[in-house]
C-alpha cells in the first residue's frame, strides 16, 4: 500500500477531564502516521457544543488541521454563525457539513432554520464563501430514512451541487455498495471525492447495536464469525484487523482516494490497521 494514503481520524468529545486527558494522548500517537486531518464529532441537537468546541480548538493548536462536525437540524442561524465565526477566527480551516438528528424527545418537529445537510452547505457558502472546505456525509448502503438508494444519491449530488467539496462515507463491510454508489454519484456528472469512512470491529455487541440505528450492515457470514467468538475479546479483534485490512485494501486498490477512521477514540486498534496497510 502506499505509504502516502491520504488518511484522517475522527474522534468524539470526551466528557471528562480524564477522557480530555486520554484522548491528547491518543492523538499524538496517531498524529505520527501523518492524517491531513482529525475531526471530532457534534452530538445530536448541539448537545456536545462546548466540548465539541473546546476539543476541536484544542487538538488544532497542536498542529494537525482539526474539523468540527456540525450539524444543522434543529439549530438557528445565530447559533450556526456563533460557531463559524469562532473557527474561523482560530483558523479552522475544515467542516464536517451535517444534517444530524434530532435528539429523542423533540418529536417531529425540525424546531429550527434548517432541513437538510444541502441547506447548511448553502447557508455556509452564502455567507463564508471558500474559507472552509466542506466535507459531507455519504451513505453507500443507504440512509436509513432516503426513500430509495436512488433518491439518497440525487440528495447527496445535490448536496455537491450546493458547494460541498468532498465526503465521508458511514462504515461499511462490502465494498461492493462503495463502488456502485460511486459509480451512480459519477454517472450523474458529480465528482468530488468519496472517502470511505472505516470502522475497525474491537466490540461485536456494541458495534451490532450501532450498525442497526445507523443502517450500516454487517454481512450475516462477519455476524456468524463474530458471534461464534462470544467474548473470546483477542479472536474478535484478530479477525476484524483481517477483515478490515483487506477491506481498506480492496477499497484503495480499485480507487478509493484515501480513508477516515471511526477512531473511537482509541489508538493500537488503529495503528495496527495502519501497520497491515503500511501507512507509517
Ligand atoms: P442529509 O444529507 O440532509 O440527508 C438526510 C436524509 O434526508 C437522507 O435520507 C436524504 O436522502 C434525505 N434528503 C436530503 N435532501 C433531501 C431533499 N431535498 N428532499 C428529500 N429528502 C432529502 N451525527 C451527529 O449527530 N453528529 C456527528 O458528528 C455526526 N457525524 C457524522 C459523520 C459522518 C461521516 C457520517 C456518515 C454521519 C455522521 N452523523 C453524525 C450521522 C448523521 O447526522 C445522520 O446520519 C443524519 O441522519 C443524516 O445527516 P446527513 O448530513 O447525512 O443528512
Amino acid at each position: 500500500m502506499n505509504p502516502k494514503t491520504p488518511i484522517s481520524f475522527e474522534f468524539f468529545p470526551p466528557k471528562t477531564e480524564e477522557g480530555l486527558a486520554k484522548l491528547d494522548k491518543v492523538h499524538d500517537a496517531l498524529s505520527e502516521r501523518h492524517p491531513e486531518f482529525f475531526s471530532v464529532t457534534y452530538g445530536a441537537g448541539g448537545s456536545t457544543q462546548e466540548r465539541t468546541i473546546n476539543t476541536v480548538l484544542g487538538l488544532h493548536a497542536k498542529g494537525i488541521p482539526t474539523a468540527p462536525h456540525l450539524s444543522c437540524i434543529g439549530s438557528t442561524a445565530d447559533t450556526l454563525h456563533y460557531l463559524l465565526q469562532r473557527y474561523k477566527a482560530h483558523g479552522v480551516k475544515r467542516i464536517v457539513t451535517l444534517r444530524g438528528d434530532l435528539p429523542s424527545g423533540m418529536g417531529g418537529s425540525t424546531g429550527g432554520d434548517f432541513r437538510y445537510a444541502s441547506d447548511l452547505v448553502a447557508f455556509i457558502r452564502e455567507h463564508y464563501g471558500d474559507a472552509f472546505h466542506l466535507e459531507v456525509a455519504a451513505y453507500p448502503e443507504m440512509h436509513p430514512q432516503a426513500a430509495s438508494l436512488d433518491a439518497d444519491i440525487r440528495n447527496f449530488v445535490h448536496k455537491a451541487e450546493q458547494g460541498a467539496d468532498s465526503a465521508i462515507t458511514q462504515y461499511f463491510y462490502n465494498a461492493e455498495a462503495y463502488f456502485h454508489f460511486v459509480e451512480k454519484v459519477r454517472a450523474l456528472g458529480c465528482n468530488i471525492p468519496i472517502v470511505p469512512g472505516i470502522m475497525p470491529i474491537t466490540n461485536y455487541s456494541k458495534l451490532a447495536r450501532f450498525s442497526d440505528s445507523c443502517g450500516a450492515e454487517i454481512p450475516r457470514w462477519m455476524r456468524r464469525q463474530l458471534e461464534a467468538y462470544a467474548d473470546d475479546a483477542d479472536s474478535i479483534r484478530a479477525f476484524g484487523l483481517d477483515v478490515v485490512s483487506r477491506l481498506c485494501e480492496d477499497l484503495l486498490s480499485n480507487g478509493a482516494p484515501g480513508l477516515h477512521f471511526y477512531s473511537m477514540n482509541q489508538a493500537e486498534i488503529n495503528l495496527q490497521l495502519c501497520d497491515r496497510l503500511n501507512i507509517h
